[in-house]
């Protein structure tokens, strides 16, 4: 998960958490505003059913006087006969005792035409006696044979009060009514105190009765021209025509179980004041009871429970904050636990695998390795080191030079090189050291030494590696001895080849100077005198073969010394001619055929023309003495083909005979030097002819014919380079 998520989810979380604080709040407010409502609901129920229960009260205590006053017999007789003497003063005097006994604000007698004819009051100024009443309501009820009820101004007084009239019957007749009028200032009075207003409306819904004197006769609605011209003709609330709407702005509100609750708001004392109001019908009287009570204890409670809930909700996003740093900061330690657990697991584990590896890597050295302290205590050895002094690692431990491997002949430079390690002055390329094993066999060793620095940096010793070498310098010895006898016979070999050489080159000119010599002494004493031309012949030849073992001579001698070589572009063709020309009479002395194929156009060669000559001239010898050698070759058989063609890789001379053939037993060492199977064979001649050719970058070879005969074959590179240094390096040595 990306950090901008994760970002973007503890947004989420704020979010929910900061709209649950405001819910909570909310709700907490709300709650303790139900609550709140509920209970000054209550209270102001009880305040209304108390109120109401009062009214009541005093309807009922006041509500059989007029009955049991309209029963009495006076009354009865005063409206029969208005006119008798002293009843109306007799009745008047009762109805005043009534009056003050029973807390009536008046009680009097009309007749049937609505004229009082007796009063509580009659001796009083402002006497109701002889007063109109025929346009009041509750004498109209009482005349229409009904107990009327009624609140209003008095007539004559212009005093409200509660007026009940009950019918005075005579049989089924109504002669007049008689009227109690009882006054609410009591309650007047006790509203007064009240802090919030309460008041009481008639049916219309104006206000009779007020805690805010200002209100009464005020309306809660407009009234319609119908109800304006009742009040007047009954004269409810006296000559008033105007009822002006009650300053009230209302909102339902539920207060508690129960309906009529509702919020008042209104300027009182100068501000604009809200109340919590309920409304209660009281039937019985067509009246409403408006009571209330300042709705600042509501919003209070609203406010106290919101502070609380927001306390708490504060508490409890701390306590959430609290909680989730402690958990972070807990999960950091644990991860950092578990970072440094693993890291420990990990670093064991890589020095457990590293100490194992170095371990098997020391066991499996075959390098000796020696650790020594400042002074020279042996401070660690490996197995390869214990193994090649024969010492086990705890015998070599600890200890100090002079070691017990130090060899007893080579002590002083032990102690002289192990002097020189210890101060630091060890040859950086190592030095050879013989060591004694325990066993009693010497060790070679090569010994390098280095300082040992710990991982602080600081010098804690030397460290020398031991190599072993005895077997390297065993080798080395044997190689030497090999060495100086391969040089020695080497030497042999090539003094025996020149001197062998020079023999049997300069054999061939020496016997043809001979024959030449002894043919010329016969000539001298020829009888007749020496035939001088054949003389001259045979001296010329004598001269000739001179003159060839000289160049001959010359030809080895430039050979051994390259700086005498003279090389040559030769044409094949003239090295066949030349080799056959000197061979023409040893042919046809053995009857030998001679048969010579030169292919056209052959490229030249490069070398020495003598030497090549003699190639061929040895060749040539060779098989003359082969073909001479087998009887069962009839001599009509017996023939030589020399032939030369061009080949990709330069110009290639057969010479091929008829003789046995080479054995397959002989052929590996036909071209050693000295191997013959001739009884006076010098054994070189094939030696020779492939020494000249390797000299000038050719080869030779040898192929049985299968007609018979044996076939040498020379391979001579066009335009042959310089002779090749192969020779070169064995003749100094000579
Ligand atoms: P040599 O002629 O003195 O013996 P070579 O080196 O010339 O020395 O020859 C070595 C041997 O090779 C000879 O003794 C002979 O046995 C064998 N050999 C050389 N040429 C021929 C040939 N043309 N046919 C059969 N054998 C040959």
């Amino acid at each position: 998960m990306g950090q901008g998520w994760r970002r973007w989810v503890r947004y989420g979380y704020g979010l929910v958490l900061a709209l649950a604080a405001g819910g909570l709040i909310v709700a907490a407010g709300d709650w303790a505003e139900r609550r709140e409502l509920g209970v000054q609901g209550l209270a102001l129920r009880q305040a209304a059913e108390a109120t109401t229960l009062g009214l009541q009260g005093m309807v009922a205590r006041h509500n059989h006087l007029p009955y049991v006053v309209a029963r009495h017999p006076d009354v009865l007789a005063l409206l029969r006969d208005p006119a008798r003497p002293g009843l109306a003063g007799h009745l008047n005097r009762y109805l005043a005792d009534l009056q003050t006994t029973t807390g009536a604000v008046a009680l009097f007698v009309v007749d049937r035409a609505g004229v009082a004819l007796a009063a509580s009051n009659a001796a009083l100024p402002g006497s109701f006696v002889g007063q109109d009443y025929r346009r009041r309501p509750y004498v109209e009820d009482a005349l229409a044979g009904r107990r009327g009820v009624f609140y209003g101004l008095g007539l004559t007084t212009g005093i409200p009060g509660l007026f009940i009239a009950e019918p005075v019957r005579a049989g089924a007749q109504i002669v007049g009514v008689v009227v109690v009028k009882i006054g609410l200032d009591s309650l007047e009075a006790a509203w007064a105190r009240s802090p919030a207003p309460a008041v009481l409306q008639d049916a219309r819904g104006i206000v009779f009765l007020s805690s805010v004197p200002g209100w009464r006769y005020q309306s809660e609605r407009p009234l319609e021209a119908e109800d304006l011209d009742w009040l007047a003709r009954h004269s409810q609330y006296g000559e008033r025509r105007r009822f002006a709407l009650l300053p009230w702005r209302t909102a339902p509100v539920a207060l508690g179980a129960g309906p009529g609750g509702f919020v008042l708001r209104t300027p009182l004392d100068g501000r604009e004041r809200a109340f919590l109001a309920l409304a209660t019908p009281i039937p019985e009287l067509g009246w409403r009871l408006v009571v209330s009570s300042d709705l600042g204890a509501v919003r209070e409670a609203r406010r106290e429970a919101q502070a609380m809930a927001a306390l708490l909700a504060a508490l409890v996003l701390l306590g959430v904050l609290y909680w989730r740093l402690r958990e972070k900061r807990y999960a950091e330690q644990q991860q950092a636990r578990d970072e440094l657990e693993r890291r420990v697991e990990e670093r064991t584990r890589d020095l457990q695998e590293a100490h194992a590896f170095r371990k098997a890597m020391e066991d499996s050295l075959l390098v000796g390795m020696r650790a020594r302290d400042p002074e020279g205590k042996i401070i660690y050895v490996n197995p390869a080191l214990c193994e090649m002094v024969g010492y086990t690692q705890d015998e070599l431990l600890g200890l100090k030079p002079p070691y017990p491997y130090w060899h007893p002949e080579d002590f002083d430079k032990h102690m002289r090189e192990s002097d020189d390690a210890l101060q630091g002055r060890a040859r950086p390329h190592g030095f050879e050291s013989r060591i004694r094993h325990r066993d009693g066999h010497d060790v070679i060793t090569m010994v390098y030494t280095a300082p040992l620095i710990d991982a602080r940096g600081a010098h804690r010793g030397w460290m020398s590696s031991v190599v072993d070498i005895t077997a390297q310098k065993q080798a080395e010895a044997r190689q030497r001895e090999q060495e100086r006898q391969l040089q020695r016979s080497a030497r042999l070999a090539s003094v025996g080849e020149m001197a062998s050489t020079l023999a049997h080159e300069l054999n061939q000119p020496l016997m043809a100077i001979s024959n030449f010599a002894v043919a010329a002494r016969a000539m001298a004493g020829m009888p007749g005198g020496p035939a001088v031309e054949m003389l001259a012949s045979a001296l010329d030849e004598i001269v000739e073969q001179s003159a060839r073992a000289s160049e001959i001579v010359k030809r080895v001698r430039a050979f051994i010394n390259p700086k005498r070589r003279v090389y040559e572009e030769i044409a094949p063709e003239s090295l066949v001619s030349h080799a056959v020309g000197l061979l023409q009479g040893e042919l046809q002395r053995h009857g030998i055929a001679l048969q010579i194929v030169l292919a056209p156009g052959l490229p030249r060669v490069r070398g020495d023309h003598v030497l090549l000559e003699q190639v061929l001239v040895n060749l040539i010898q060779n098989a003359i003495q082969a073909m001479q050698a087998t009887p069962a070759t009839p001599a009509t058989q017996r023939g030589l083909e020399i032939r030369a063609l061009q080949l990709e890789s330069g110009v290639e001379i057969r010479v091929a005979d008829r003789g046995p053939g080479i054995a397959e037993a002989v052929r590996e060492q036909l071209f050693s030097p000295f191997f013959s199977t001739k009884s006076d064979g010098l054994g070189l001649g094939l030696s020779i002819c492939r020494s000249i050719l390797e000299a000038h970058g050719g080869r030779i070879s040898v192929a049985n014919r299968a007609a018979g005969g044996a076939e040498f074959i020379c391979l001579l590179p066009a335009s042959s380079p310089a002779l090749t240094p192969a020779l070169n390096e064995e003749i100094p040595k000579l």
